[in-house]
């Protein structure tokens, strides 16, 4: 890490092979402050894996990765780009709707509950952000999605409805959509624990074999043998800090806190 630089007096970080920036960020929802301070850096092409107890502010991080939720103090960058905000004059503008969706596709998000849209087939479901959103024609935003959907094991599912798939199909389906519109980076808010634990390898399966191609992704999951085996990071936060991050070995092994030896001692 050590040739990062960030010109922190600008805003726009200077980054060298950093993806993912997070800098300083505080959020409060009234007089609950969730993030007091997080940092966090991800290099392109590396796994970042997030653990820390219900309440601690996981998703709430994610969240203001891609600008679903403001920060109130500090910022993010994608790719060197500041999410949901541009500089000029000295000052941070917020950006416009439109233009916070555009940084938007450049970041993928699989959710818990793999948000499918119910009424479309697995085939339209990657279909419709590459034509709405970056106007990509149909024909080639299939062709896409068939080569994905082979790629998560589901090639026979194109024209089936998620209610016939089961969850852990739905949650590659999921996978498959996020990959479609060529995401800088993939936020994963724990993919497997809405499954059914024979279900959750299948998914686990396809996030390593993005990691094994360079994917950079961020995943809260407490899945710790998925951890030591795909993290390049791992991450543990509590009380909306990050208590201590390190290699797997590092943080799982040979845990610096006590807050850290505490949770894992429940969940391993
Ligand atoms: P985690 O994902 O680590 O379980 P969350 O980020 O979901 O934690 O939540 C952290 C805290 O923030 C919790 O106390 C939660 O109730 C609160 N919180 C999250 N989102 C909101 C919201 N939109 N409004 C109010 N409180 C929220
Ligand atoms: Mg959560």
């Amino acid at each position: 890490m050590s040739d990062v630089t960030v010109a922190v007096k600008d805003t726009k970080p200077t980054v060298d092979g950093v993806m993912v920036d997070v800098h300083g960020v505080h959020k409060s929802f009234g007089p609950l402050e969730v993030l007091r301070g997080v940092d966090l850096r991800v290099r392109a092409g590396e796994v970042t894996v997030i653990l820390g107890p219900s309440g601690s502010g996981k998703s709430t991080l994610l969240r203001t990765i891609n600008h679903l939720e403001k920060v109130n103090r500090g910022w993010i960058s994608i790719d060197g780009e500041l999410i949901g905000y541009r500089r000029s004059g000295g000052k941070l503008h917020e950006l416009k709707e439109k233009e916070v969706l555009k940084q938007r596709t450049h970041i993928g998000f699989v959710f818990q509950n793999f948000n499918l849209f119910p009424h479309l087939t697995v085939l339209e479901n990657l279909v419709e952000a590459p034509v709405s959103a970056l106007r990509r024609p149909r024909k080639e935003a299939e062709e896409t999605a068939r080569r994905l959907l082979d790629r998560v094991g589901l090639a026979d599912k194109t024209d089936a409805y998620p209610r016939q798939l089961s969850g852990g199909q739905q949650q590659r389906v999921a996978i498959a959509r996020a990959l479609a519109l060529e995401p800088k980076v993939l936020l994963f808010d724990e993919p497997t624990s809405a499954l059914d634990p024979e279900l959750v390898g299948e998914v686990l399966d396809v996030i390593k074999d993005l990691a094994r191609t360079g994917t950079t992704m961020i995943v809260v999951s407490h899945e710790i043998g998925f951890a030591r085996e795909v993290a390049d990071t791992v991450v543990f936060m509590d009380g909306g800090v990050v208590v201590e991050q390190g290699s797997p070995s590092a943080v799982l092994d040979a845990p610096q806190h006590e807050r850290t030896r505490a949770f894992l001692s429940k969940v391993l």
